[in-house]
């Protein structure tokens, strides 16, 4: 049997951007009696506590202590102490880097004509420095689902953009994830990188992990997951997830 469940988080475990339903927060208790459970994703820490730490129904220390939060693609690391959460490692950009790629997202996105400045809400912004990559959300991190999913469905303006990317500062990599994101990394610090130190912290193998994602084609944000050789589950959305996870309940006999 698998030991861990890992999880991309937008658009896997919930609504881009929003906290996880009822329903996938009692599932993931449940995961946790059976479960090492690992989200990862380039969200920041605070958001892995709003979106399912917070949300999770009257946890237990023991469910809070196999819960793992890969943070910033797992380039930060958080484990429950019993009391609070702790960071276990880090590996931050360069104030140099983050400098760099803001400038050529922002350029990249100008000359296309995707540079949506004008339909931000007051206080936000298009580029984020999320410490270990950086991140462009086309309409900012609060714009409303319905505008986010109608800005970029085909995924064709953010291909563009990471063409474009490539061409103005090729030596970083540039991942679409979410409804309108791309977050650039520095080669290697992709989920390949959060699984990898996964595979070290929890001393295990890549076969007693799987995997669920939304974005497991080539380019986006799950394939390096893929491309590691680990067990993945393709889901369309978290209701996808869902019906996963009442299945792998339902074999073990733990689905009331
Ligand atoms: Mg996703």
């Amino acid at each position: 049997m698998k030991k861990v469940l890992a999880f991309d988080i937008d658009q896997t475990l919930n609504v881009a951007k929003t906290p996880i339903t009822d329903e996938i927060a009692t599932l993931l208790v449940k995961c946790l009696d059976h479960f090492e459970v690992c989200p990862i994703s380039g969200q920041k820490f605070d958001q892995f506590l709003i979106q399912i730490v917070n949300r999770l129904p009257h946890p237990t220390a023991k469910q809070l202590s196999h819960l793992h939060l890969f943070v910033a693609q797992g380039t930060q690391y958080y484990r429950h102490n019993g009391t609070d959460w702790e960071q276990v490692y880090n590996y931050p950009l360069t104030s140099e880097q983050v400098a760099k790629i803001t400038a050529t997202i922002e350029q990249a996105a100008r000359e296309l004509g995707y540079w949506e400045a004008d339909k931000l809400q007051d206080g936000d912004e298009i580029i984020e420095n999320r410490l270990s990559q950086v991140t462009f959300s086309a309409l900012g991190q609060h714009a409303g689902t319905e505008a986010k999913y109608a800005w970029d469905p085909d995924c064709k303006k953010r291909e563009r953009i990471v063409a474009r990317c490539k061409e103005l500062a090729p030596e970083f990599d540039y991942e679409i994830g979410g409804t309108t994101s791309i977050n650039a990394i520095t080669p290697g610090m992709n989920k390949v990188f959060g699984m990898t130190h996964l595979l070290e912290e929890l001393h295990v193998e890549k076969s007693d992990i799987l995997y669920f994602g939304d974005m497991t084609q080539p380019g986006g944000n799950d394939y390096p997951v893929v491309q590691m050789g680990i067990d993945t589950i393709t889901v369309r959305s978290h209701e996808d997830t869902a019906y996963a996870l009442r299945g792998i309940l339902g074999v073990i006999g733990d689905l009331a």
